[in-house]
């Protein structure tokens, strides 16, 4: 059900003719990019085996293990080139066993944000157990960088509503849900909402015999990226990039986010920013402009 309806922002005209008033973007801007990066690693697998004494999976493993030696620093040199601030979500595993991450980032004027503590799959764990998680990444980021990190992203996307709770309870804005083209309040938490369309797993994951389906070419991904991006532009939403470490670090999909990049920056409308400042921006808004959902019963 609705509580409050967004009021009508003001158009602002653009190269592509006036925007529909979706959402109340800062002045002389009609839509927003956001590129957002799951620093995963190997944690989903640990998660997946975490019962198994065995040591199966090599390939997987290694595979995974390209993300922190090599994959996450081609990510950051393209981000540099084209001097974008992105958002790194990342479970507190990874912050406690590479203690230098979280600050190295930061430092580099990144905004860094919670995903799980171990990774956790958040159908196999109770409200206790994610709580839990949460609590100890909070803990983590703060003693690393000295600052409460500001959002939270869940492992595979999934909440239950106990746990989309303790989001609000935390303050944190919740980047796991895709129930509108642009930013909106559920049960008081802000979502910055997610699209399956616009990442990377889906097209460029492909860890052996449980394949679902081949990779595909970063040249088909790139012209469905810029199509959905002028697309999601054209109608004044939110396009959010999400990619993963190990697997856009790599040459191919790298020069995706690359080019992708190249071309959003040419469009002055367009506001590539990252979750804290949406999350910012969308705070101070006069309360008719924003939109808020509530969900039915607990
Ligand atoms: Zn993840």
């Amino acid at each position: 059900m609705t509580l409050s309806k967004p009021a009508a922002a003001p158009q602002t005209a653009s190269s592509r003719g006036p925007a529909p008033a979706l959402y109340p973007w800062p002045a002389g801007k009609t839509s927003a990019a956001w590129i957002s990066i799951d620093v995963d690693a190997d944690t989903p697998l640990l998660w997946r085996l975490r019962e198994a004494s065995d040591d199966a999976y090599l390939s997987e493993r290694e595979q995974r293990q390209y993300g922190l030696r090599a994959g996450l620093r081609h990510l950051l040199q393209v981000l540099a080139r084209h001097e974008v601030q992105a958002t790194f979500f990342v479970p507190g595993l990874i912050a406690a066993r590479q203690p230098a991450l979280l600050p190295d980032l930061v430092a580099a004027g990144h905004e860094v944000g919670l995903h799980g503590f171990a990774h956790e799959a958040t159908r196999e764990i109770s409200t206790d157990a994610f709580a839990e998680a949460l609590e100890a990444s909070i803990a983590t980021f703060l003693a690393q960088t000295g600052q409460r990190p500001a959002g939270f992203r869940a492992p595979g996307w999934e909440l239950t509503r106990p746990m989309h709770a303790l989001l609000h309870e935390q303050g944190l804005y919740d980047s796991s849900l895709a129930g509108l083209d642009h930013p909106y309040t559920l049960d008081g938490v802000l979502e910055l909402p997610v699209s399956w369309n616009r990442e990377d797993t889906a097209r460029f994951k492909m860890t052996g015999l449980d394949a679902r389906w081949p990779p595909t070419s970063p040249v088909v991904v790139l012209q469905e990226w810029l199509f959905d991006w002028e697309a999601c532009a054209a109608a004044g939403g939110l396009f959010t990039l999400t990619l993963h470490d190990w697997v856009s670090g790599r040459p191919g999909p790298a020069r995706v986010l690359d080019q992708l990049l190249a071309r959003i920056r040419q469009d002055e409308t367009a506001w590539l920013t990252t979750g804290v400042d949406l999350a910012a921006h969308d705070r101070q808004l006069a309360p008719d402009l924003r939109t808020a959902f509530a969900s039915a019963g607990p």
